[in-house]
C-alpha cells in the first residue's frame, strides 16, 4: 500500500500490543465507536498532568501560561484541519452531540418559529436528531426527515423535494456511522442555502475518513468528536461562521464566558469564549491538538487509499460469506461494514467474535431509524481505521466461520 506504512503506524498504538483473550492477540473493528490511541496521544495528555497542569487563561505563573499555550495552540491546529478562516469559529465542546445540542438550543431557539422546519435525514445519529426534536417541541418549529434508500443513499432528489423556504436549517452527516454512507454534502449545503437556510455538519465520521474543508463545502456549522479522530473522549469542535456565532447567544452561563457580571445583568465574552463556559477540557484540548499533528504527519491521500483498499477488501471477502448480508451498499462508502447473519442474532455472533479476539460493535449503533428502515433491532457492524489490515479483516471472516458452524 504505497506510501503507507501500516506495520510502522499500528507499532504506535500500545493497545493494538495486546492479546483481547489468551492467546486471542487483539482485532479492532470498533473505530467507528472510538478510535485507539497513538503514543503521540498518550504522551501529550499524560505530559500536562505531569508538567503543565494549571488551569487556562486565569493566572499570570508560568504553568497557566504554558497550559494556556498549548490549548490555544490546539484551537489553532483544529482551525488548520477543517481550514477554518479563523480560531474565533473553533468552539471546544465535549464532542459532537455537545456542539450539536449547543446549536440547537442558541441558535434554533433564537431563530426558529412556529412553522418553521428542521431537515435533516432518516440516516442521522440519535445525536443529530434528537436535539432538534428538543428544540422543535420549544419553538413549534418541525423536524423533516429525508428519507434514504435500500442502498443506505440519501438522493439529492429526496433531499430537495423536502427543502422550501419554511426550511430553516438542515442537519446532516457528512458518513453515516452505522451504514458507511458518504452523503453529498457540498451539494446538499449549496441547496439548502438555495432556499435561505442554514447547514450544520456532522462530522464526527466524516473528520476522520475524508479531507475536510469548511470553507470550500460552505458549511455554516462542522461539528465533531476528538475520540474518534484519535485523540481523548470528553472533547469535541463546533466550528462555526463568525457571523453566525456572534449572533447567537450564549447557552451556559459560567467563569470565561463573561466579559462583566453585576448583580444587574451580565455581558459576554468575545468568541469562542463567549460558548466555552467554566474550566474547559485543557488535557483532553490538548491531546485533541496532539492527535491531529500526529496525522498531520502522515500521507493523508495514502491513509485514505489504505481505508478504501480496505473496504473493498472487506467488502468483497464478506459478500462472499453465505447467509451474510451487507446492510449499507452506498455507492460511495467509507471505513463501516455492517451486516446481518441469516438466523443468527447480531449480539450472539459479537460474542463469539469477541472470544476470538475480534472486537466488533452489535446493536442499533444509536441510528434506531435506520434499524426501523431495514426492519431489524440491530446489525452487526465491523468498522475500520487506518491501523487496521486485510489480516484483521481475513481474522474477522474466520471468526464468522466459526460463528457460522456454532449455529451449525
Ligand atoms: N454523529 C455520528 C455520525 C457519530 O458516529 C457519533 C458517535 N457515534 C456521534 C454523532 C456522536 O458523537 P459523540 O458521542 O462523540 O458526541
Amino acid at each position: 500500500m504505497s506510501g503507507f506504512d501500516v506495520e510502522a503506524v499500528r507499532a504506535q498504538f500500545p493497545a493494538l500490543a495486546q492479546e483481547a483473550h489468551p492467546g486471542k492477540p487483539l482485532v479492532y473493528l470498533d473505530s467507528a465507536a472510538t478510535a485507539l490511541k497513538p503514543r503521540a496521544v498518550i504522551d501529550a495528555v499524560t505530559s500536562v498532568y505531569a508538567q503543565d497542569c494549571a488551569n487556562v487563561h486565569r493566572a499570570v505563573h508560568v504553568l497557566s501560561q504554558r497550559a494556556t499555550a498549548r490549548f490555544e495552540g490546539a484551537r489553532d491546529r483544529v482551525m488548520r484541519w477543517l481550514g477554518a478562516a479563523e480560531r474565533e469559529e473553533i468552539v471546544f465542546t465535549r464532542g459532537a452531540t455537545e456542539a450539536i445540542n449547543l446549536v440547537a438550543a442558541s441558535w434554533g431557539g433564537a431563530n426558529l418559529q412556529p412553522g418553521d422546519e428542521i431537515l435533516i435525514t432518516e440516516l442521522e445519529h440519535h445525536s443529530n436528531i434528537v436535539p432538534w426534536q428538543l428544540v422543535a417541541a420549544r419553538t413549534g418549529a418541525k423536524v423533516v426527515v429525508a428519507p434514504i434508500t435500500d442502498e443506505g443513499e440519501v438522493t439529492l432528489e429526496a433531499f430537495t423535494a423536502r427543502l422550501s423556504e419554511r426550511t430553516k436549517l438542515v442537519a446532516f452527516a457528512h458518513v453515516s456511522n452505522s451504514l458507511g454512507t458518504v452523503l453529498p454534502v457540498a451539494t446538499m449545503i449549496r441547496r439548502a442555502h438555495e432556499v435561505g437556510a442554514v447547514a450544520l455538519v456532522d462530522g464526527a465520521q466524516g473528520v476522520v475518513h475524508a479531507r475536510v474543508d469548511v470553507r470550500a463545502l460552505d458549511a455554516d456549522f462542522y461539528v465533531f468528536s476528538g475520540h474518534k479522530l484519535y485523540g481523548p473522549s470528553g472533547i469535541g469542535v463546533l466550528y462555526g461562521k463568525r457571523a453566525l456565532l456572534e449572533a447567537m447567544p450564549p447557552w451556559q452561563g459560567g467563569g470565561d464566558m463573561i466579559d462583566r457580571v453585576t448583580f444587574e445583568g451580565s455581558t459576554w465574552n468575545d468568541l469562542p469564549y463567549k460558548f466555552e463556559a467554566g474550566t474547559p477540557a485543557i488535557a483532553q484540548a490538548i491531546g485533541l491538538g496532539a492527535a491531529i499533528e500526529w496525522l498531520e504527519g502522515l500521507d493523508l491521500d495514502a491513509v485514505l487509499a489504505h481505508e478504501a483498499e480496505l473496504l473493498a477488501y472487506g467488502t468483497e471477502r464478506l459478500s462472499a460469506l453465505p447467509g451474510l448480508t451487507l446492510v449499507g451498499r452506498a455507492r460511495k462508502k467509507s471505513s463501516v461494514l455492517a451486516f446481518l447473519l441469516e438466523g443468527i442474532h447480531p449480539t450472539d455472533a459479537g460474542t463469539i467474535l469477541d472470544a476470538e479476539g475480534v472486537a466488533i460493535r452489535t446493536g442499533h449503533h444509536c441510528t434506531q431509524p435506520v434499524m426501523d428502515h431495514f426492519g431489524v433491532t440491530g446489525t452487526a457492524r465491523a468498522s475500520l481505521a487506518l491501523y487496521n489490515t486485510k489480516a484483521d479483516l481475513d481474522a474477522l471472516v474466520r471468526g464468522l466461520e466459526k460463528v457460522r458452524s456454532f449455529f451449525g
